[in-house]
C-alpha cells in the first residue's frame, strides 16, 4: 500500500490518450464547494402498471425492432424511440450557407429495455442477462451498419438517473446510429493512431501492460528523499479471465472507471461469446464496487469502438475499443464548463483503492 505516502495533490494531469483532454486532481483543499448530486431516488419497482417498458404495456411503445428471445418471455427488447434525435424518415439534404454548415440529422435513435423488471440495477441483474444484452448490442449495432452504408458510427450508452439524462425509469440503454464519428470517438482515435505510428504500440494495451506491471520510485533530486512511490497497479479494480477494468489516471469523473479486453481488439462487434460472458463478469462486478461505494450514484456509460469508414480503416492495430462508466456524483462548475479543464477533489488513487478494497464475495456483501 502506498496511499499513506500519497498526500494532498495539486496537479493537472494530461490524458495520455488525448492530450488535448485534462484534469485538475487537487484533493487538499475545496477549491469550490462542489454540490453533491443527489444520490437518484432509486425506483426499485419490479412492475409499474403505467410504466410503457414493463410487460403487458408492449402496445404503449413504438414496434418492436427485436426481442431476445423472441416473443412474450422477451428478456430485452430492442423499440425505436419515440422521440429521435436523428431519424432516417425524411431527407432534408446538407446545407452549405457561407461559413454555415449543418449535416443532415440523418441517423437511426432506438432504445433497449435491458430487463423486465423494472427498477433493477446493473450490478442485481444476473450475468447471463448481461450477456444477452451485450449479444443484443452487438447483434442491432451489426445490424444497422450492414442495413445503411452511410451510418459512420453506433453508439451505444447508457442514462442512468435524472441528472444523467434518463427520462424514463425503467432500465434502458439507448442506441443512436450517426452519419458523422462523434468527436470524442474521433479524438481518441486520431490519437491512437499517431501514437501508433511513433511508438509501433496500441497506447491503450500499453496502458494496461502498466496497469499491471509497472512500478516506480520517483526521488527528489536535491535531496534524495522520496517523492512518490507510484505503483500503477493500483489503477486496476478489477481483471476478469479477458477484461480488465481501470480506474484512469487522469479521470475526468471522481469515479470514472474504464473496461478494456485485456487482448488487443478495435472493434467490439469482433467480440466471441467466451469474450462476453468475461464483459458480463466483469461489468456485474464493476458496477457492484461502484454501488458499494457511491451507493445509487446517477451514471452513464458508453460504449467506444473503432468507427466506420475509408478514414478509420487502419485503425485495427491502433485503437482499442472500451466500455466507459461516468458515475456523475457532482454538478460540473462554471470553472470547469469554461476551461474544459475537469477538476477532481478525489484522487483517482484513493478512488481505486476504495473501490478495489469492497469484498464482493464474502456472504454479506
Ligand atoms: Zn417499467
Ligand atoms: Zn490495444
Ligand atoms: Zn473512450
Amino acid at each position: 500500500m502506498t496511499d499513506t505516502e500519497i498526500k494532498a495533490i495539486r496537479e493537472i494531469r494530461i490524458n495520455p490518450i488525448v492530450p488535448s483532454e485534462s484534469v485538475l486532481v487537487a484533493t487538499a483543499r475545496s477549491m469550490r464547494p462542489r454540490k453533491a448530486e443527489d444520490p437518484a431516488p432509486r425506483d426499485t419497482r419490479r412492475h409499474v402498471d403505467t410504466c410503457p417498458f414493463c410487460t403487458g404495456n408492449e402496445h404503449m411503445t413504438p414496434p418492436t425492432i427485436a426481442s431476445y428471445p423472441d416473443g412474450d418471455n422477451w428478456q430485452a427488447r430492442i423499440v425505436e424511440n419515440l422521440y429521435p434525435v436523428l431519424g432516417d424518415d425524411r431527407s432534408t439534404g446538407n446545407l452549405v450557407f457561407g461559413l454555415q454548415q449543418a449535416i443532415e440529422g440523418y441517423g437511426r435513435h432506438e432504445v433497449i429495455i435491458d430487463h423486465r423488471q423494472h427498477g433493477i440495477a446493473l450490478h442485481e441483474m444476473s450475468e447471463e442477462h448481461l450477456f444477452l444484452l451485450f449479444g443484443a448490442y452487438q447483434e442491432r449495432m451489426t445490424q444497422i451498419y450492414a442495413n445503411d452504408a452511410r451510418i459512420r458510427y453506433v453508439l451505444v450508452f447508457k442514462n442512468f438517473g435524472p441528472a444523467a439524462g434518463a427520462s424514463i425509469a425503467h432500465t434502458h440503454s439507448q442506441i443512436i446510429a450517426m452519419p458523422v464519428v462523434p468527436e470524442n470517438v474521433y479524438n481518441e482515435v486520431t490519437h491512437s493512431r499517431t501514437h501508433y505510428q511513433k511508438q509501433h504500440q496500441c497506447i491503450f494495451c500499453s496502458l494496461i501492460d502498466e496497469a499491471l506491471t509497472f512500478e516506480a520510485t520517483i526521488y527528489d533530486r536535491a535531496s534524495g528523499q522520496i517523492r512518490r512511490r507510484i505503483n500503477v497497479g493500483q489503477y486496476v479494480v478489477e481483471r476478469g479471465e479477458r477484461f480488465i477494468a481501470i480506474k484512469p489516471f487522469a479521470s475526468r469523473y471522481e469515479w470514472e472507471v474504464h473496461i478494456l479486453p485485456l487482448q488487443h481488439q478495435s472493434n467490439f462487434l469482433d467480440i466471441t461469446e467466451h469474450d462476453r460472458a468475461d464483459l458480463a463478469r466483469v461489468l456485474k462486478r464493476t458496477m457492484g464496487r461502484l454501488d458499494a461505494v457511491i451507493g445509487g450514484a446517477q451514471y452513464n456509460f458508453f460504449l467506444h469502438s473503432q468507427p466506420r469508414g475509408d478514414d478509420f480503416a487502419d485503425c485495427d492495430a491502433s485503437y482499442h475499443w472500451h466500455l466507459e462508466i461516468c458515475p456523475r456524483t457532482s454538478i460540473p462548475t462554471g470553472f470547469e464548463l469554461g476551461s474544459g479543464l475537469f477538476v477532481s477533489t478525489l484522487s483517482p488513487e484513493e478512488a481505486a483503492e476504495r473501490l478495489r478494497s469492497v469484498d464482493l464475495d464474502s456472504p454479506a456483501a
